[in-house]
């Protein structure tokens, strides 16, 4: 005869879609009954509205038919109580942080520059889109709450993200990058967001604690310029494994950079390295290398800083052409890929638990 041993087993190999992690695992199966050769137990969901219900339902019901000497396997459904779903981290919105404990998140990635226009935005792109052809599962958090630029880059046609009983679900590029921006949630991408500090706080935490990133191996954030409220947010409030910065050769005397490697420092957060974007430019005529603003300043202030100093990316009209058609992932990127890849070695692990 089964034992009920085998049968919470058999049910370990079923996963929750959604929560990716065993039925039994999130202690969703309860009260087993056996007599002979027929099986009966009860399956606790998250909520009966859950899409995936009868999926999950004949999943576990067949991998439990399976057995040797079942003959019939009978699932009765209800509802988790709040106590339950607590147990496995998930409270109600007030509380916070419905996500937040279901989110495997490996590497946090803060991108930042003293100022704008200096290419942060695109820097955190075709690092997403870098690490991603590596094959790494990859999330970008847009924490420019006032000018979020993100979307533009990744979704031609727009995107929205999903709805799910576990948080929001961000929306998902066509090489599979996750993407969580204000953007995705305002009804036009021209709505202005005239937000003050403690609001704009109050986003950025909840695309942390609030959107289901499910198991990532990096999650990057792109900031807003200099050393505003959001990006104190970010660094006082997500476990980041660290900062990247970025320049560019305008920035003579490399104040602005130190200004913002001051701001990490000051809070104890690595910097990993600095970028400089915008360094040169490559005439396709003639294969003339050219320094528009000048040479470049970078190595030597990350030399003074004691930081990495990463690599530079040229100015190239096609980058800001496939930005405006948000095809960014079709950029080869050649000139990012070592950059990447100096960052994928040196980069640590996300630093536990939150400061919230
Ligand atoms: P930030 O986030 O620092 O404000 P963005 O990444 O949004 O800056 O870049 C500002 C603008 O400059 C964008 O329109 C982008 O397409 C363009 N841009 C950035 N870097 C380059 C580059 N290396 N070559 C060409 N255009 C670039
Ligand atoms: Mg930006």
């Amino acid at each position: 005869m089964v034992t009920e041993e085998q049968v919470l087993e058999a049910l370990k190999g079923v996963m929750d879609p959604e929560l990716r992690r065993s039925l039994v695992e999130l202690g969703m199966v309860k009260d087993v009954e056996i007599e002979g050769g027929q099986v009966r137990f009860t399956l606790a969901l998250t909520t009966l509205a859950c899409p995936l219900r009868d999926q999950i339902v004949s999943q576990a019901r067949a991998a439990v038919s399976a057995l040797e000497g079942v003959e019939t396997a009978e699932v009765a459904l209800r509802e988790m109580t709040a106590e339950e779903k607590k147990h496995i981290g998930i409270g109600s919105p007030e509380e916070g942080g419905i996500a937040e404990h279901l989110n495997d998140i490996r590497r946090v990635i803060a991108v930042m520059s003293g100022k704008g226009g200096v290419g942060k935005s695109l820097v955190s792109s075709l690092l997403a889109v870098a690490l991603r052809r590596q094959g790494a599962r990859v999330g970008v958090l847009d924490a420019d709450i006032t000018a979020p630029s993100i979307p533009k880059m990744f979704f031609p046609n727009g995107a929205q993200p999903g709805q799910s009983p576990l948080g929001i679900l961000p929306a998902e590029t066509e090489t599979g990058i996750k993407v969580m921006s204000i953007n995705l949630l305002l009804p036009s991408e021209d709505e202005a967001v005239i937000w003050r500090g403690p609001l704009i706080s109050g986003a950025i935490k909840q695309f942390w604690g609030d959107v289901f990133w499910g198991d990532l191996d990096w999650l990057i954030v792109d900031l807003p310029p200099g050393t505003l409220d959001a990006s104190l947010t970010v660094m006082q409030s997500l476990p980041l494994s660290g900062v990247l910065l970025v320049s560019s050769p305008q920035d003579l005397a490399g104040m602005v950079v130190r200004k913002a490697a001051r701001m990490a420092e000051r809070l104890g957060v690595p910097i990993l390295g600095l970028v400089e974007n915008m360094s040169y430019f490559v005439c396709p005529d003639t294969g003339q290398r050219y320094d528009v603003f000048g040479p470049s300043h970078a190595e030597e202030t990350a030399r003074k800083l004691w930081i990495p100093f990463l690599g530079r990316l040229p100015l190239d009209p096609q980058i800001a052409r496939l930005c405006d058609v948000g095809r960014i992932e079709d950029y080869p990127a050649e000139e990012f890929a070592p950059i990447a890849e100096r960052l994928m070695k040196t980069a640590p692990a996300a630093r536990g638990p939150l400061l919230r």
